[in-house]
């Protein structure tokens, strides 16, 4: 699977920029959000990785500005950081927009992840 960058990311639409009717309209996501399962097809294309094959052990530091957290909507993306170091990046395949998903393998539970890639936010 190809590796993307930053500038890969860029050339994604705004999510303002998505139909309303459009099937992914129903993904809520601008910040990290829980989902029971990865949309994935059919509704998404898998576009890459943002994962470094050659790093086993990417880092958990996370980038953050003017306050925001983890869980923050206008937190950045910053694809060397935590979480993003370990995401794949899908987009509609209708309108475009971007997604980043990531599962979180904790002692006693599977936590899918699902955040929408707005490119203002890429760092
Ligand atoms: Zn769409």
């Amino acid at each position: 699977m190809a590796r993307l960058t930053a500038e890969d990311l860029r050339r994604l639409p705004p999510p303002a920029k998505t139909p309303a009717d459009c099937a992914c309209a129903t993904l809520v996501c601008a910040g990290w959000e829980s989902v029971s399962a990865p949309p994935g097809e059919p509704l998404l294309q898998h576009r890459g990785t943002l994962r470094d094959d050659a790093d086993e052990d990417p880092t958990l530091t996370e980038l953050h500005e003017g306050g925001t957290r983890y869980e923050s909507p206008r937190a950045p993306i910053a694809a060397a950081y935590y979480p993003f170091n370990r995401c794949e990046v899908w987009a509609c395949r209708a309108c475009g927009r971007g997604f980043l998903q990531y599962t979180e393998f904790g002692g006693y539970y599977v936590d899918h992840r699902l955040r929408e890639i707005d490119p203002a936010l890429l760092r």
